[in-house]
């Protein structure tokens, strides 16, 4: 079997253990994994082994990819969005993780109309409060929700979150319950069009804790891939 099959293997084995820890169905959880800087070839392995949602950061690259290996797994768009990618992003991408202003989402919003679409977001929050990270602050992540509420063509699947890197992984365990939270009280404003269902959080050095907090979409590309170049 190949590295890159036996990583899967591995990644989702220690998905549906912590998964258990939890008490959670391990079913609960969809595996992202993260190809951005990977190469086709790779990617296709992956693929072969199983990879059904593959996540991008950068939107020319993601196309270069996407025209040759196509629509037969998920694309989803991970990283910070500029607005002038946004028109590509709808037509590439099944969903879009970074919407974190009200800008960027009805620029969103008025693409996926030219397009004839509605488009599946994520609400990037940036819960550590981290100057140099994207994402809504958490004390602002409601009043955006309320603002996203009037925009028809965008649909909020729930919210995702980088916390900052920790040598010792339990350290992120804070940040996650936290954009649970979050989304729990979103929840229970009870906003029209608004499906708090997904909480993506977690990646190759975090993940299983991420998994313990309720995550419902984690993003893996070291783990699964090896170091990027
Ligand atoms: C690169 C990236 C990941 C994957 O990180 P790994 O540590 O390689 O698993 C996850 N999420 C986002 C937003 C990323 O940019």
């Amino acid at each position: 079997m190949s590295k890159i099959a036996d990583n899967l293997i591995s990644v989702k084995e220690r998905i549906e253990k912590a998964a258990l820890r939890a008490a959670r169905d391990p079913g609960e959880v969809k595996l992202v994994v993260v190809s951005k800087t990977i190469g086709v070839e790779e990617i296709r392995e992956a693929i072969s082994a199983g990879a059904a949602i593959l996540g991008e950061s950068y939107v020319q690259e993601a196309k270069e990819k996407i025209e040759e290996i196509g629509h037969q797994v998920r694309w989803h768009m991970i990283g910070h969005l500029q607005t002038n990618k946004v028109k590509q992003a709808i037509n590439l991408f099944d969903m879009i993780y970074s919407a974190d202003s009200i800008n960027l989402a009805e620029e969103i919003d008025k693409r996926a109309k030219q397009s004839g679409k509605t488009i599946s977001v994520l609400i990037q929050v940036n819960i550590s409060q981290e100057t140099t990270k994207s994402g809504i602050e958490r004390d602002s992540a409601i009043s955006l929700v309320s603002k996203i509420v009037n925009l028809t063509n965008i649909k909020v699947e729930g919210l995702m979150t980088m916390p900052p890197y920790f040598d010792d992984p339990e350290d992120t365990r804070p940040y996650f319950k936290s954009l649970r939270e979050l989304k729990e009280e979103i929840e229970r404003k009870g906003f029209e069009n608004i499906y708090m269902k997904e909480l993506s959080m977690g990646m190759s050095s975090d993940f299983e804790i991420a998994v313990e907090e309720g995550a419902t979409i984690i993003r893996v590309g070291t783990a699964i891939f090896g170091e990027r170049g």
